[in-house]
């Protein structure tokens, strides 16, 4: 009886452990995609000419300044998008 408690403890603390592990992969991969959106808002490389607002990809910018900016010049980098 003494065997089979003890056996039941140890058991049940590895399913702790298994639950942890499981806990904490899930946590890396939540964290993962705001891990990359941060590091994709830190790189803002495209600035707006006309109002120095600040996006991160050509894409996002020629979106902007095609509802903000509509009777500007489309900007050279982004004409070809
Ligand atoms: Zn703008």
């Amino acid at each position: 009886m003494i065997y089979s408690n003890k056996h039941k403890k140890m058991a049940r603390g590895q399913q702790k452990i298994q639950s942890q592990q499981k806990a904490a992969e899930r946590a890396a991969k939540l964290k993962k995609p705001t891990s990359q959106l941060k590091s994709a808002g830190a790189a803002l490389i495209y600035c707006c000419t006309v109002c120095k607002a600040t996006m991160p990809d050509p894409k996002t910018y020629k979106q902007h300044f095609e509802n903000k900016h509509p009777k500007s010049p489309l900007p050279e980098e982004i004409k070809g998008i």
